[in-house]
């Protein structure tokens, strides 16, 4: 685990409620993602979408949103535009008690309303979690944020905290496979208090944008390149089955960061397609991951869209065929460009260290999720799952891919 910079864990000392000045600290964390052209969201930032399984909790059944006092005080978790739902408040049969904000790992956190720090620590099923009590026009109301990683707690147990200050930042820790946040409301009591839980939304609703304070916004995303982006189309003609030749060259050519042969390479380690060319798409793998780039249900829904003929998204993510190599081969492209981007950024930041080949943790993130880069530093570390899966994954792909580069 990276130690934390003394700068990143600045907190705040002084609060001007009434200030019109935002403070825009630069800070140089905020790596700028891309928006994958076509998106229909132009904050579509999100990386892979969570599937965070069952926090831990009562089961309390949550009543219909209460009476809404004193709408000027309270703020959205995470900056308007910088996320996107990617659960709601009581799915997974009721027993999610909260709503899940995607947003790219780093995006900062605020606190929802003025109140006190409860818990900041390590909770089951949350990484690392922030419980915040809330006086609510003299109604007790409590908000959770959950998902983060140690580092970024930049609040303790007993701080006052105010409104729209940052508290911490998204992270992907915890029963969770993409970067989000998992924010929950609580009435009539905290959440460590016997509130109960209601949907954090319509709490929401009215709630005003943080004014930026801590860190600065994540700036608005670029679009992501079409072909050509800088990267490189280097497929030896013939390598892999015709009909997945020319989404690897136009994938490939996405950005600077990778090239055709190492999707088709990363293809062949993925097992969409059988190495003799012939065109056989897996269904399904044991861990339920589809189609000839292998992505999971939840990672889909951020990625996946049909394209045109040059490769071009054509639709909002979520859509499009997962075992249609087309569709699949340019998510496959957007997706890596999106964590090497990431991963770049991190490295600009020292939040990761890393002097070797960076397709090493490109490759990883694209196994493990970029979440785990930047929870380790560096290659995934702390679970055994890395050794004997992620790692072998990234070196295998790593000696196959001069194997699909043409011939110079
Ligand atoms: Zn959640």
């Amino acid at each position: 685990m990276k130690q934390p910079s003394a700068i990143l864990l600045c907190v705040l000392a002084f609060w001007a409620a009434t200030a019109m000045i935002v403070v825009v600290f630069m800070l140089g964390d905020d790596t700028p993602d891309c928006t994958p052209a076509g998106s229909t969201a132009p904050t579509s930032t999100t990386p892979a979408t969570n599937t965070d399984t069952v926090l831990v909790g009562d089961a309390k059944p949550a009543p219909a949103p209460g009476p809404v006092a004193s709408m000027g005080s309270r703020v959205w978790p995470v900056a308007p535009g910088s996320y996107e739902i990617s659960d709601v408040f009581g799915s997974r049969g009721g027993s999610h008690k909260g709503v899940d904000l995607a947003a790219p790992a780093g995006t900062p956190i605020y606190a929802a309303m003025d109140g006190v720090v409860a818990e900041s620590g390590p909770a089951s099923g949350f990484g690392e979690w922030i419980v915040l009590d809330h006086n609510d026009n003299g109604a007790q109301v409590g908000t959770v944020y959950g998902h983060m990683y140690a580092q970024d707690l930049l609040v303790h147990a007993g701080d006052q905290v105010k409104a729209g200050q940052q508290i911490s930042r998204v992270g992907s820790n915890g029963e969770s496979t993409g970067a989000h946040l998992h924010f929950e409301v609580y009435l009539d009591g905290g959440r460590l208090t016997g509130g109960h839980a209601v949907d954090p939304v319509p709490w929401l609703d009215g709630a005003s944008a943080p004014s930026g304070q801590g860190e600065a916004a994540k700036p608005v995303a670029p679009p992501c390149p079409t072909t050509p982006g800088g990267g490189v189309d280097n497929l030896q003609p013939g390598k892999v089955p015709p009909d997945f030749e020319p989404w690897y060259r136009k994938a490939g050519a996405l950005c600077p960061q990778i090239s055709s042969s190492l999707l088709a390479a990363q293809g062949r380690q993925e097992g969409g397609w059988s190495p003799d060319g012939g065109a056989k798409v897996t269904a399904l793998s044991e861990t339920g991951a589809q189609g000839p780039a292998q992505f999971m249900p939840g990672t889909w829904q951020s990625w996946g869209t049909p394209v045109d003929e040059q490769g071009n998204p054509t639709g909002p993510p979520g859509t499009g065929d997962v075992h249609k190599p087309s569709d699949a081969i340019m998510a496959q492209g957007r997706f890596m460009c999106h964590i090497a981007e990431a991963i770049d950024g991190w490295i600009a930041s020292g939040q990761v260290t890393w002097s070797g080949d960076r397709r090493v943790l490109y490759l990883a993130g694209y196994n493990a999720g970029e979440g785990a880069v930047l929870a380790s530093g560096g290659f995934p570390s702390g679970h055994s799952d890395y050794e004997v899966q992620t790692r072998p994954y990234a070196d295998n792909i790593l000696a196959m891919e001069p194997e699909y580069r043409a011939l110079v």
